[in-house]
């Protein structure tokens, strides 16, 4: 698309064309309403299918079984880290957290704030390059929840395998891989995700809990915008939702389906971290991989250049070239290309194309 960036940015990031085409077509007024979504009541019947229709294709896509609960609250994933432990980490009680990157350890630094937690499998040893074992068996079944991160946004590695054999209830931030590939929702208690890669734009939280966890086990008392169970008997509008970043994610649900739904959202995927992937390995070095081969994210690939001089002059360049959010995170630096769903495989073919050449004229 002219004019359009190649966006590859780890969040907020690029939303498909089509999307942004029909967001611009209803600005004015949205259906029959006169306004825009932006405009209009969160109590409308505009707004009321809009919220059921976001839900709906959350379901439908996800499988998400009947006794799970979809909620649209605000404060990003960042504030999950503490309504976690703040609904369920009860007093005498700890919570176990698997600590994979630094969103891991925020959420696990939130909880101590809370109550008391522990770490019960880190990769910190290993500079968070990988992902440690993780043996339900082995784990306390007295813990509030054991907490992990799906994928790990900065470090650039996905848990391939849910989580098995585990007694206490799990949480999980999916912040940055929902929608990405299946879940198996029997793994779980409850699940969050910051919706601005996979789900749209920024101001929107998604929470998919299971209603019995939250009715049996969360703790009475809180403030009300932080207990679920408020938010659950409120239908998510206990308060004003983020009317517009839930339409955003039912436009692209629908995106999602007409491509064939979280299966071929998978296959495409696979097909352009491989491309991606495929291009660290066969550079003689030249890039080499941060993550270890066998815990590689599909949505984050980083990276960094065997000779560290090169990196700026690397980033300039692709800065140059039209590719947009491609250095790493300012805590661990290098270089990263986030593949969310959004992005085209010929978005990779062009930074595939443009990295090999440069490796070519730097050779
Ligand atoms: N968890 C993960 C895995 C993330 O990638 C991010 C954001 N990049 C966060 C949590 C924090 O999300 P938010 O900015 O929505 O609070």
């Amino acid at each position: 698309q002219a004019g359009r960036a190649d966006n590859f940015g780890a969040g907020p990031t690029g939303l498909p064309v089509s999307v942004l085409e029909r967001i611009m077509q209803e600005g004015l007024s949205y259906q029959d309403s006169g306004m825009s979504v932006m405009e209009m009541s969160h109590r409308s019947r505009w707004y009321d299918a809009i919220q059921a229709s976001a839900e709906a294709g959350l379901r439908t896509l996800l499988d998400i079984p009947d006794d799970f609960s979809v909620l649209f609250l605000q404060g990003g994933a960042s504030l999950q880290f503490s309504m976690v432990p703040m609904n369920f980490l009860a007093e005498g009680k700890t919570a176990g957290y698997v600590t994979t990157g630094s969103f891991a350890k925020k959420a696990f630094s939130e909880a101590k704030r809370i109550g008391n937690a522990k770490v019960v499998a880190s990769s910190e040893d290993r500079q968070f390059t990988t992902l440690p074992e993780l043996d339900g068996a082995m784990l306390d079944p007295d813990l509030a929840y054991v907490h992990f991160t799906s994928n790990n946004t900065i470090y650039g590695t996905q848990w391939k395998d849910w989580p098995n054999g585990i007694r206490v209830p799990v949480v999980a931030d999916m912040s940055s891989d929902i929608l990405s590939r299946p879940i198996d929702f029997s793994r779980f208690d409850l699940i969050y995700a910051g919706a601005q890669k996979n789900l749209g734009i920024a101001g929107l939280t998604v929470v998919i809990v299971k209603r019995a966890f939250v009715l049996e086990h969360a703790i009475s008392g809180l403030p009300s915008m932080l207990s679920y169970k408020v938010h659950l008997e409120n239908d998510s509008r206990y308060n004003t939702p983020p009317v517009f970043s839930v339409y955003v994610l039912s436009l692209l649900l629908d995106w999602v389906k007409s491509l064939g739904g979280l299966d071929a959202m998978t296959a495409r995927n696979e097909v352009k971290a491989n491309l991606l992937y495929k291009t660290l390995d066969q550079s003689n070095g030249f890039y080499q991989g941060v993550a270890s081969t066998e815990a590689r994210s599909l949505m984050n690939v980083t990276f960094r250049l065997q000779n560290p001089d090169l990196e700026p002059s690397f980033l300039a360049a692709a800065k140059e070239a039209g590719f947009v959010g491609i250095g790493g995170h300012r805590s661990v630096g290098g270089c990263r290309v986030s593949l969310y769903n959004a992005v085209e495989l010929e978005q990779v073919q062009r930074i595939s194309k443009f990295m090999e050449e440069f490796r070519a004229q730097h050779t």
